[in-house]
């Protein structure tokens, strides 16, 4: 079991700020989906705190959904496979699209579900994200709706896991390298 106190470098990203910032992103997807259809989708597991605060700060109507896929598993590095481990049936002829992840790394994972959604004929597909990490990038990806831009550390909290615990930290804390570099 993890120790959510004694495995915490520091705080990067306050719950304050964090709190600002899905205010700050909300207005900005109410304003551009006013009055049209929008289904969002929530990228589980490490999307569902950001999923949960965004959603209750766009005032316009909207269906929901999660889809999942493969993460890191235990290890703190992406293998670059994406694979699909829960889909959405919700039909996206005619509406727009809009992905909600936790953090953006390599963008493969964007890439991979922005495809797969965009060949069900929606009238958009869009991102957006809590953190973004630009620096790691293996392929360009255009993000919609950037949230905060970190710099290249592993997180944890509002969400993000190591090791499937830490989720539920309020907070996104950078992980002490002697956790993971053991
Ligand atoms: P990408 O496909 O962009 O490389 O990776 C995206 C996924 O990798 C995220 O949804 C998240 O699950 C995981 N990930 C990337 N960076 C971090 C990080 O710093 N901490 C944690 N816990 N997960 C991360």
């Amino acid at each position: 079991m993890r120790d959510m106190v004694n495995d915490i470098e520091r705080v990067l990203v306050s719950k304050e700020e964090i709190a600002e910032m899905v205010k700050r992103l909300g207005k900005q997807i109410s304003d551009d989906y006013r009055g049209q259809p929008l289904v969002v989708l929530g990228v589980l597991k490490g999307g569902f705190v950001f999923m949960a605060d965004l959603v209750r700060a766009i005032d316009t109507p909207l269906e929901l959904d999660f889809i999942a896929v493969s993460s890191y598993g235990a290890s703190t590095k992406s293998s670059g496979v994406v694979q699909l481990r829960k889909d959405s049936d919700i039909p996206l002829t005619g509406k727009h699209v809009l992905i909600v992840e936790d953090i953006i790394d390599s963008g493969l994972t964007l890439t991979y579900l922005k495809e797969m959604l965009e060949a069900r004929n929606p009238l958009s597909v869009k991102i957006a994200t809590a953190f973004d990490k630009p620096e790691r990038r293996k392929v360009p990806l255009h993000v919609d709706y950037s949230g905060i831009v970190i710099p290249d550390e592993y997180v944890v909290g509002y969400g993000l896991d190591y090791d499937s615990e830490m989720r539920n930290i309020p907070d996104l804390c950078v992980l002490k390298r002697s956790v993971y570099e053991k």
